[in-house]
């Protein structure tokens, strides 16, 4: 995992079934436009100018933190697949990036297998175990 993985809403791209998949495999927020799916080529998030104009590029530094697109991006992942973008935002203001990816590391590693999970998929992909904090559908 690295700091370039980590979008401006606190998505952590690592951790994307888009980015993971072998076909047409997504780049993360920070990379070539090319490869994202239309939802986040478009996202409004990435071209806000509220953002651009902060130092840190991430939206916990915005004037109004948090917006309406922020708010139902965040309940749409806390939800469904069991991951905060807030909570994201506020480990990284609070310990800095590097601690965050340390965390991220533990915190998506399949503790059966070693694998790194994905946020939208409800088990590990390797070895089958189940996420206990996955809404169920
Ligand atoms: S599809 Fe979107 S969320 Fe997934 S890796 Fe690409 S930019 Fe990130
Ligand atoms: S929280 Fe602020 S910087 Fe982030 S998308 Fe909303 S308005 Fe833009
Ligand atoms: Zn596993």
């Amino acid at each position: 995992m690295n700091a370039l993985m980590i979008a401006p809403c606190g998505m952590n791209c690592a951790l994307c079934i888009g980015h993971i998949r072998e076909k047409n495999r997504c780049e993360g927020c920070n990379g070539n436009d090319q490869s994202k799916p239309n939802a986040c080529r478009t996202c409004t998030i990435t071209v806000c100018e509220k953002r651009l104009a902060t130092e840190s590029g991430f939206c916990y530094d915005c004037p109004i933190y948090s917006c309406a697109r922020m708010k139902s991006l965040d309940k749409r992942y806390r939800s469904k697949y069991g991951m905060s973008m807030f909570e994201n935002l506020a480990f990284i203001k609070e310990h800095g990036m590097e601690k965050f990816l340390e965390h991220e590391e533990k915190r998506w590693k399949c503790p059966e297998c070693g694998t790194q999970l994905s946020v939208h998929r409800k088990e590990c992909m390797e070895c089958g175990w189940k996420r206990p904090f996955y809404a169920e559908a």
